[in-house]
């Protein structure tokens, strides 16, 4: 019999409960291991608890160091603060891991294979804003001070380049602005020539790219790349622009990574267009849990579970209305589930 592995288990908001079920659903087809702490956060944990990020739910994730969790919705009113901003804080999830690859042959790009790495905790996104007062002008100058330090540059670096090299990826490239950014992002990358001078050199390669031209090189050529390594905001955009090479966030899940934590999601919202209509696309968060698989080195479930999600989807066919068929998020998991048993 194989070792129990506790996890908690947020399910989220909007469409949250209908694809953490269909993710449960294929997870018990594999027979995963994991024995769930049910908790809420987000819109849910403010209706229970009064609180986006109850600390019940902390607790948990404080004591299974692991979690699954839906899109969290954070109210607007209230004055309350992102719960994922929070999560990230309180776990020092530093690394942002967000693999992109094409499952649907066929759309603007075919053959994406992207590794898009983001530093999750420092940066601009630090939210050190104020505004100076000028005359009657309160808001006359808006000011924003990013922080990136030597130890934030090295903790994702060193997880970029082991991740990549485990995965069997070839090269490294580093995104920046260190041409006017000369100190903030400057440092990201001299961290990055620093470190793989003395760990990396001659197991992966590394070149480095401006952000810029690496937007509109990822527009024209994505497959000059292989994988992205950035700081906080830019990592931020390059991951969507990732996500829409192949076809949009529905199918990018994410791993947020750290050294009290790892945190698995999606990378879309809640829907509130569509929940509760059965209609939700459960793939993303089906990702998500087979990067946790691999996270806990069941690398053989995970792969099952990719393989049933492109055979689903590729050979049977069967598709959500997002892209473009006729099954409900129901059909979809069942079909699902009939090639993970067959598979
Ligand atoms: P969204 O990703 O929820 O929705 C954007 C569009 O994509 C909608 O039309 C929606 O129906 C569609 N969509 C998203 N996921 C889908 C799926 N699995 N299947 C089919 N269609 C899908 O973005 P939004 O509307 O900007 O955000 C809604 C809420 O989610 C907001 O409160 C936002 O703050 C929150 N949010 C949470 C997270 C997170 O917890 N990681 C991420 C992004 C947004």
């Amino acid at each position: 019999m194989s070792t129990r592995i506790p996890a908690t288990l947020i399910a989220g908001d909007g469409i949250g409960p209908e694809i953490m079920d269909a993710t449960l659903t294929a997870l018990d087809a594999l027979e995963a291991p994991f024995d769930w702490d049910v908790h809420v956060a987000g819109l849910a944990g403010v209706h229970a608890a009064g609180d986006p990020l109850p600390p019940d739910t902390l607790d948990s994730i404080r004591r299974t160091r692991l979690a699954l969790k839906g899109p969290l919705e954070t109210p607007s009113g209230g004055g309350y603060r992102s719960s994922n901003v929070r999560l990230r804080e309180a776990f020092k999830l530093y690394a942002n891991m967000r693999p992109t690859k094409t499952m649907v042959p066929g759309g603007r790009f075919d053959d994406i294979d992207l590794l898009v790495f983001r530093e999750n905790v420092e940066g601009l996104y630090m939210g050190y804003e104020h505004y100076i007062p000028i005359n009657d002008d309160p808001h006359a100058v808006a000011i924003a001070t990013g922080v990136n330090t030597r130890q934030g540059a090295l903790n994702i670096l060193n997880y970029t380049f082991q991740t990549a090299i485990a995965l069997g990826r070839k090269k490294v490239t580093v995104v920046h602005k260190a041409n006017i950014m000369k100190a903030l992002t400057g440092i990201f990358l001299e961290t990055a020539y620093q470190l793989h001078g003395e760990k990396y050199a001659g197991q992966i390669d590394l070149d480095n790219v401006i952000v810029d031209a690496c937007c509109m090189k990822l527009v024209i050529n994505p497959w000059q790349f292989d994988t992205l390594v950035t700081t906080n905001l830019f990592g931020d955009i390059l991951s969507d622009l990732a996500a829409g090479l192949v076809g949009g966030l529905g199918m990018a899940p994410g791993a947020n990574i750290g050294h009290d934590a790892a945190i698995f999601e999606a990378v879309h919202g809640s829907a509130p267009d569509i929940a509760g209509k059965g209609l939700a696309n459960p793939i993303a968060l089906m990702l998500a849990a087979a990067l946790m698989l691999d996270h806990v080195k069941l690398h053989d479930k995970a792969t099952r579970l990719r393989r049933a999600i492109s055979a689903t989807l590729n050979a049977d066919k069967v598709r959500t209305g997002d892209l473009g068929g006729k099954a409900n998020t129901k059909t979809f998991t069942a079909a699902i589930v009939t090639r993970i048993q067959n598979g």
